[in-house]
């Protein structure tokens, strides 16, 4: 086991006690706190041990590392990659890698290289509807070209007054289905589960409960991402609504998955739990932290 994965909670509780945030974001993609304002975030809800979990990207947690130090949580490395399955766009958290592992950089760089193409279709579909020039606003909102997602076009269509808040954008326009959609191809499933593994780490399915698959296909789909490596899937998150955690923990079961807990935070307003700040999982899951403490 290698450093980055080794964390020691000190703690004599039961793992499930242990308030483990395993799913956030920053600056660095579409989050609204740099690395260090989310480590100090974490540190006063009185997270032990946080995530940060950018979309294809490991940039931030060089800086989320010394600032986790200095304020006294514990890091875990971790990385969100953005899947194509099918039609169906996965998100794959990867926990405890090594973010300087050649093989996850070259696979996550290579992902990224589509999002600039991507943002100038979704500008082009938004024109077409009758909002001219969001190219360049959502750019200057995201950190760099390369990191821009569907959340800066919702914030700029939020901020200039041409929806009502960030979810409505989603809803009105860049969800599947809405008109300002552009599909898009991301890593097969197979590839992110092994640049994760070729890093040292641990595969989660993030927030099942979010996809729109039958339960055929849903099935399908969580025992090929079991049969390629896959570990755990997200059970407590806050990209679920409570009443879908007695869902994914029996999934969980059934299935033989670790479970995870992350509040997916993205920034003040914008999340339903602040990290930390989310139910604990429910005490029949085995939680994918339990691999690492001791
Ligand atoms: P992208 O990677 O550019 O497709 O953007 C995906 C991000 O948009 C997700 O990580 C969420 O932060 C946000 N997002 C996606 N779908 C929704 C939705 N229906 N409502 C609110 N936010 C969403
Ligand atoms: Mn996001
Ligand atoms: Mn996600
Ligand atoms: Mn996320």
């Amino acid at each position: 086991m290698t450093d980055f994965a080794t964390i020691s909670t000190v703690s004599s509780k039961s793992p499930h006690l242990d308030n483990f945030d395993l799913h956030n974001h920053s600056t660095c993609s579409d989050g609204l706190l740099s690395p260090t304002q989310l480590m100090e975030l974490a540190a006063k809800c009185g997270v032990d041990a946080i995530a940060l979990t950018d979309h294809d990207t490991t940039d931030g947690l060089a800086e989320a590392r010394v600032a986790a130090e200095r304020v006294g949580v514990k890091l875990v490395n971790g990385v969100e990659i953005s899947v194509s399955w099918g039609k169906t766009t996965l998100h794959v958290v990867g926990l405890a890698i090594d973010p300087d592992n050649p093989v996850l950089s070259a696979g996550l760089q290579a992902i990224r290289a589509g999002r600039l193409t991507r943002a100038h279709r979704i500008a082009e579909a938004l024109a077409n509807l009758g909002i001219p020039d969001t190219l360049a606003p959502a750019l200057a909102l995201a950190k760099n070209e390369s990191m821009v997602s569907r959340t800066h076009f919702a914030r700029h269509l939020a901020a200039s007054g041409k929806v009502k808040n960030i979810q409505a954008a989603f809803d009105k326009y860049l969800a599947k289905g809405k008109p300002a959609y552009v599909s898009h191809e991301w890593a097969s499933l197979k590839d992110a589960i092994d640049w994760i593994k070729a890093a040292g780490g641990t595969a989660v399915l993030a927030h099942p409960g979010r996809y729109d698959l039958k339960p055929a296909f849903r099935n399908a789909m969580l025992e090929e991402f079991r049969s390629l490596g896959g570990e755990a899937i997200e059970v407590v998150t806050g990209s679920h609504r409570p009443e879908q955690y007695a869902t994914w923990r029996r999934i969980a079961e059934e299935h033989g998955f670790l479970a995870s807990r992350g509040a997916d935070y993205h920034g003040p307003g914008e999340s339903p739990y602040e990290p930390g700040k989310l139910p604990m999982l429910p005490v029949t899951c085995k939680p994918v932290w339990s691999k690492w403490t001791h």
